[in-house]
């Protein structure tokens, strides 16, 4: 079974993780670095990504994090897109810059800033629905990243190896085919490790 950690220190951690148990994983709720030992994927939720700064100023917790999503599948959502993303800006803010993306915060301005859209992406199954609150706008992405998802053609789902990242809040839909993307980068990359160390 696939232990997924859910970090919960603020913002919409509890849909993440009815969604992991709905689609027959662990879930773990995180909140002390030291319980990110064992699992094979986290999963950084929407809030206000400069609450979690704040939260994770103790206990070495974002030095922790910050090795942790090197080499292990983590899944961030719109406050947690912008924690993984090598570059913040709107106002220029520190992150763990694991993924090679660009993001702007609050790119949508007041009038638009909560919204749901429903649109193709790359995944199996037909439309997809998306919904964005206060989201951030992804500007720019590297070459190693694939645009899994657009909104008026910017990135909003962005995968680069075993990180994923999407702008919008996949938790609040019925539609787990997000979440069982990324259980799946979590299960090719245990399996990958168990294979190395055999
Ligand atoms: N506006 C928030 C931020 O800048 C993100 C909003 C969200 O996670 N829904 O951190």
């Amino acid at each position: 079974n696939l232990k997924i950690g859910v970090l919960a220190l603020q913002g919409a951690y509890a849909a993440h993780a009815e969604a992991v148990i709905a689609l027959g994983a662990k879930a773990i709720l995180v909140r002390r670095p030291d319980q990110l030992a064992g699992l094979d994927g986290l999963i950084i939720p929407g809030g206000e990504s400069t609450t979690f700064l704040r939260h994770l100023e103790r206990d070495g917790f974002f030095a922790a994090l910050d090795t942790f999503v090197r080499d292990t599948p983590t899944f961030g959502t719109c406050a947690g897109a912008i924690l993984l993303a090598s570059r913040v800006e709107n106002p220029t803010q520190h992150s763990l810059a694991a993924m090679d993306i660009t993001v702007e915060r609050n790119a949508y301005g007041r009038q638009n800033d909560s919204t749901i859209r429903t649109a193709e992406t790359t995944l199996p199954g037909g439309p997809l629905e998306m919904v964005f609150i206060r989201a951030p706008r992804i500007s720019h992405t590297g070459p190693e990243v694939e645009v899994l998802a657009t909104r008026d053609d910017f990135p909003v789902l962005v995968r680069q190896g075993h990180l994923l990242a999407a702008t919008f809040h996949p938790e609040l839909s019925p539609d787990h085919r997000v979440h069982r993307l990324f259980l799946t980068l979590a299960a090719e990359h245990k399996s990958a490790a168990v294979e190395s160390n055999a």
